[in-house]
């Protein structure tokens, strides 16, 4: 599987297969109005009409360096009422090895929220508009982006009201708190652009809520992940233990080493403390861990702008059972705390 498969998750996964399986079948195979490998990021380009029986197989594989192919692709596909296909196509260009220029970004992010908008899921798309018009230059894609925002209409100023109060100081538990061992720098990469995170477990059963129990579980994990693994630190971000504490891991300016390769990119590790797996060493994850993890995640996709869709867990990405079944089933309700962020008793289900 490619890298960028697999950096699409496993949810666009079998989308993926389905375009690959299409494009394979329809015929023929590259016609002439493929895009130009030398198209360019414009507005005459990308948002130009897309006429009845063109472009009906832009063939763009993952691997298309070029943003431009991507996103005329993802307009086509969005035209087509095929606005999935345009999200993914979107997501290669946003999140692809190559970080996008503000122009690119802004297109991307534009056609992204109309995509979404057409899936019903306008209100994941509402940092996608803020966030193009900020950087948006073409007055003509300006004007677009305006058109799509949302109206400022009551519903948008309660959203304020219940949300202000709802960004208290996280209270994160020091690294010094858990007395690690020094990171080996030399193991360690940049993190560069955050853009999504990744919840896991320890697989190690922890009742206990007492504090330095916790700091003894995050120690073990740190000497396994240094000394068994050969990482530089411990590989997550973030733990939080069974009474909800939130401890630091890994310094956030570091890349992770929690989901393999490609898949630490930009992503931060979030790693509960116990064993979810449904058997005898399994445990369910208390109220209060829950609680931490929605709003641990909702502080840090409304810092870094992550999408509901960029919450995954770790079997999103590879073929695991981590998180374990019994955290997974509360993945919809931790990732609806990036998208919306509402009061606690809200969120409650
Ligand atoms: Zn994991």
């Amino acid at each position: 599987m490619s890298k960028s498969v697999l950096l699409l998750g496993a949810k666009s996964f079998a989308l993926g297969m389905l375009v690959l399986f299409t494009a394979c079948a329809s015929a023929p195979r590259r016609s002439a109005k493929t895009p130009q490998s030398n198209a360019v990021v414009s507005y005459e380009y990308l948002l130009a009409p897309v006429r009845e029986d063109a472009e009906l197989d832009i063939e763009a594989t993952p691997r298309d360096k070029n943003p431009a192919v991507h996103l005329r692709r993802a307009w086509v596909m969005l035209q087509r009422k095929r606005p999935q296909e345009a999200v993914d196509a979107c997501a290669l260009v946003l999140y692809g090895p190559v970080s996008p220029s503000a122009q690119t970004e802004a297109y991307a992010r534009y056609i992204r929220a109309e995509a979404l908008a057409a899936l019903g899921k306008g209100k994941n798309g509402e940092y996608d508009l803020k966030r193009a018009l900020e950087i948006a230059m073409d007055e003509r894609l300006r004007e677009r982006i305006e058109d799509a925002m949302p109206e400022a209409e009551p519903q948008v100023a309660s959203d304020k009201r219940t949300a202000a109060p709802r960004t208290p100081e996280l209270e994160i538990h020091t690294r010094s708190e858990w007395r690690p061992s020094a990171p080996i720098k030399s193991r360690l990469d940049p993190m560069g652009r955050i853009y999504r995170l990744t919840i896991h477990h320890s697989a190690m059963l922890l009742r206990s809520t007492a504090e330095s129990e916790a700091a003894q579980q995050i120690r073990m994990i740190q000497s396994a992940h240094i000394k068994g693994e050969h990482y530089g630190d411990i590989g997550y971000h973030y733990l939080i233990d069974p009474a909800g504490r939130i401890w630091q891991g890994r310094e956030l300016r570091y890349q992770g080493a929690h989901a393999r390769g490609d898949n630490n990119r930009g992503n931060i590790g979030i790693c509960v403390l116990g064993n979810f797996m449904r058997n005898r060493d399994g445990q369910r994850p208390t109220e209060a861990v829950i609680e931490s993890l929605e709003t641990l995640v909702g502080h840090l996709s409304s810092k870094y702008g992550i999408g509901q869709e960029q919450i995954f867990s770790h079997g999103d990405l590879v073929n695991t059972q981590c998180p374990g079944p019994l955290l997974r089933e509360k993945m919809t309700r931790i990732a609806r705390a990036a998208a919306a962020p509402r009061s606690r008793g809200a969120a409650a289900e």
